[in-house]
């Protein structure tokens, strides 16, 4: 693993990556800029960091051979999906250095796990929830839990695999429609805001957390980030204390972001954790001195962080499938000189999907949110009715 002590990894040599998505391909874009090659393991053709990567092997993640392939050519591998086999990263860091470890990615694979470690271990507050592993399980939930939200334990994401309910019996339907996998039944919360900080760890003298984004859902997908956060400073510092506590605990090498509610009265509860960039980060790219992707590389290679100072306030918006069922009017869009536009190569605009994502820079955070506004309405004013 990657510490203060581990060998650099020179620019030149080859870093490998578990996953071939978007953040994997800005990943691969950062490392290539600083002279690394980048070789993907991802089962799909065409995945996004497999069309920029130097190199993609084109396999499943618990493929031993693509594994052993990786192995051989990497001196470092990372990830870019939290659903990667933790058993894949502990195979590959008995052959290479391996940032974040399986240990950190099979609790943030987890609901169940997650939560009991940010409480029991983090002394952190999360959501009241309860475990449900069998229908029995919704039958003795406390009352207070509902109206909740049933979110299947492992492989949610973007809102997938969850589903509010109003009593018992809607759980109970719910659960059944899940195929009655394990859960957890969380209490559904009236959410004044919710906020979001990205850690970046090398070791325990070398961590720095990015300013705290301030997130905007639509249908339990990120819809869009300001950053920095419109909260009390007192309140972005719980958040980015917090953030660190769980990187500490999960003695963590990498990148990791903390999402969290805020509920009236600034109480602070934690959400979940990625053990990877997130789209709340995508701010860094274009606001920040260093990106969070160009920091996991940076972690990866056992380099120091960059700064992560932000120079300038952003506004980030989602751009999902949905809006280009009909082509933007991109020069129209980029007639503004400090929107800067990211496309991730995806040829299928299904709805839902994540595109890519417009960074909106702006002397103040109103002045960029004035443009991101204009943009969101600009884009869904073109798409057509059928696909809102
Ligand atoms: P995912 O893995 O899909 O991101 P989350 O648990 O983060 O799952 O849920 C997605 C979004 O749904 C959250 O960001 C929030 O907007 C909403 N949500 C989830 N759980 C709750 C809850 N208990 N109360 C209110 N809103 C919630
Ligand atoms: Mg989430």
């Amino acid at each position: 693993m990657a510490s203060a002590s581990s060998p650099v990894i020179s620019p030149g040599a080859w870093l490998g990556l578990l996953g071939g998505g978007q953040l994997g391909r800005m990943f691969t874009m950062a490392a290539q800029s600083m002279g690394y090659q980048v070789c993907v393991l991802d089962p799909s053709r065409n995945a996004p960091a497999g069309m920029v990567a130097n190199r993609q092997i084109c396999a499943d993640y618990a493929d031993r051979g693509a594994l052993e392939e990786l192995a051989s050519l990497c001196r470092g591998v990372t990830t870019e999906f939290e659903n990667v086999p933790a058993d894949a990263l502990a195979w590959l860091a008995a052959r290479c250095r391996v940032s974040p470890d399986a240990h950190a990615v099979s609790i943030a694979q987890d609901r169940m796990a997650e939560k009991a470690f940010m409480r029991d271990r983090c002394g952190l507050q999360t959501a009241p929830y309860a475990e449900i592993r069998t229908a029995q399980d919704i039958d003795a939930a406390e009352d207070t839990l509902f109206t909740g939200v049933l979110k299947v334990a492992r492989l949610g994401y973007d809102g997938k695999g969850q589903r509010t309910v109003a009593n018992r019996r809607e759980a109970a339907q719910a659960f059944a429609a899940m195929r009655s996998v394990p859960c957890v039944l969380e209490k559904h919360l009236a959410l004044e805001r919710e906020i979001s900080v990205v850690v970046a760890r090398r070791d325990k003298s070398d961590v720095a957390t990015f300013p705290t984004a301030e997130n905007q859902h639509a249908n339990g997908i990120l819809d869009l980030s300001i950053a920095p956060a419109r909260v009390s400073s007192d309140l972005a510092q719980r958040a980015r204390g917090a953030a660190l506590r769980i990187a500490g605990e999960l003695d963590y090498l990498g990148v990791l972001c903390v999402e969290f509610f805020v509920l009236a009265g600034d109480i602070l509860l934690v959400n979940e954790i990625a053990p990877r960039p997130h789209n709340s980060g995508h701010y860094t790219i274009n606001a920040c001195v260093t990106s969070q992707f160009e920091q996991q590389a940076r972690i990866l290679a056992g380099l120091p962080l960059g700064s992560v100072e932000q120079h300038t306030p952003a506004v980030m918006i989602n751009i999902l499938g949905d809006v280009l069922q009909r082509e933007p009017d991109w020069e129209r869009l980029l007639s503004r000189p400090r929107v800067k536009l990211h496309l991730y190569g995806k040829t299928e605009a299904r709805q839902g999907r994540k595109m890519g994502h417009i960074t909106c820079l702006g002397r103040s955070v109103d002045e960029a949110l004035e443009t991101a506004q204009a943009i969101r309405a600009e884009l869904t004013a073109a798409a057509p009715v059928t696909a809102a």
